[in-house]
């Protein structure tokens, strides 16, 4: 039988927080520390992107969301974000969120698969190898959609019973690479010494382990559209920034800064020949990645400029400021995206 699936995916989400103005003020705040833009429509914050269009407002004491999403993927997705986001912004305290949706989910992203830990190495002093078995690797095999998203607490949910079941924890990584003909994928995980659930996850990893993923998705650069490319990021990024590499032309010409803690976190990586690599140390430069980008970009001419950066989100969003702030930096072509939020516990 199947199942008809609506025009667009309308999902309504109240939550009861203690002092609702106040976690409305911050959910946006946290929208726009990743680069989204938000406007003020008749009492509510509103956002639109490619796939989502979202609402927020305070009724009765409630924080209430409305996002309507093209597909159950996406959907699936804003309502893991916000769940995740409201109990956060509940500091620990129980929250009572109810959704409302317009489809019927299975509770996992139509596109969940379970894979296989095949194999795991250290490919440098902090950078861990995954390799997985993909019965349909060639969905993988994509040049716009670089990332998918691990369940990191998979196992943990797989043995929980329906009442006692933990919100599903999703990360996001890149597929570092694709082996169509061996049916695997790698996946670099950077074990970052925090204690997060991602990093928690990877190290406890055995192979034969049964691994959560959805995706593909997101990702990628204008290949092929700019005379010259600057790319930049931290080790969390270095997976996509070898892939990137992997994918420009042979003619292309341009910078690459990554920064890493110390010379054993380097990675060998393929470049054009018209490509320089530069490795920050961060103790050893005295100029932050977002300096280094500002500098690089005042020194390039009147050739279009496409622009990548994935690094830490504060970082990002005043790399992002100043891009907005600066009118010689007007047209750059640019994708700059916060990889992970240092906080403070
Ligand atoms: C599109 C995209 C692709 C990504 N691809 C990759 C990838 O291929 N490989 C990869 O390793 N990561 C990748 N990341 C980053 C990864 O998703 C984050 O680092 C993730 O937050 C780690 O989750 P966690 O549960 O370990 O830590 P979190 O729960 O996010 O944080 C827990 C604690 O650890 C600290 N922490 C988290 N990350 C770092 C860090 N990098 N350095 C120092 N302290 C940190 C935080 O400050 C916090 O205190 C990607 C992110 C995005 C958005």
């Amino acid at each position: 039988m199947t199942m008809s699936m609506p025009a667009a995916f309308v999902l309504k989400a109240c939550a009861e927080l203690p002092e609702p103005e106040h976690c409305l003020r911050h959910l946006a705040e946290h929208l726009r520390e990743d680069g989204l833009e938000l406007a003020e429509e008749h009492g509510a914050l509103v956002v639109t992107l490619p796939d989502v269009h979202g609402r927020m407002w305070c009724e009765d004491g409630q924080v209430v969301v409305q996002a309507t999403s093209k597909d159950a993927e996406t959907a699936y997705f804003v309502r893991s974000w916000l769940d995740a986001a409201f109990r956060h912004l509940a500091a620990g305290e129980p929250v009572r969120v109810s959704f409302e949706e317009n489809w019927k989910t299975r509770g996992l992203p139509p596109s969940f698969s379970i894979l296989k830990v095949q194999a795991m190495r250290m490919v440098s002093r902090s950078m861990k190898r995954i390799t997985l078995s993909c019965p349909d690797v060639a969905r993988f095999d994509r040049k716009d959609a670089l990332h998918l998203q691990l369940l990191v607490n998979f196992a943990a949910l797989s043995q929980a019973k329906d009442d006692t079941k933990p919100a599903a924890i999703w990360r996001r990584y890149t597929v570092r690479s694709i082996d169509v003909s061996n049916g695997t994928i790698d996946v670099d995980v950077f074990m970052h010494g925090g204690n997060g659930p991602g990093a928690a996850w990877a190290s406890a990893l055995a192979a034969g382990d049964m691994v959560g993923v959805a995706g593909p998705s997101g990702g990628g650069i204008g290949i092929g559209k700019a005379g010259r490319y600057l790319i930049a990021g931290d080790e969390t990024a270095l997976p996509a920034i070898a892939r990137i590499l992997e994918m420009l032309p042979v003619d292309a010409r341009g910078d690459v800064f990554v920064e890493v803690s110390e010379a054993s976190d380097t990675l060998p990586l393929a470049l054009p020949a018209g490509v320089t690599l530069t490795w920050l140390k961060r103790c050893e430069t005295p100029l932050p990645l977002e300096q280094v980008v500002d500098t690089c970009l005042r020194s390039i001419g009147a050739e279009p400029v496409c622009l990548w950066v994935g690094c830490e989100a504060e970082v990002a969003r005043r790399i992002r400021s100043k891009l907005r702030a600066e009118p010689a930096f007007g047209d750059v072509d640019h994708l700059v995206t916060g990889y992970w939020r240092r906080t403070s516990h």
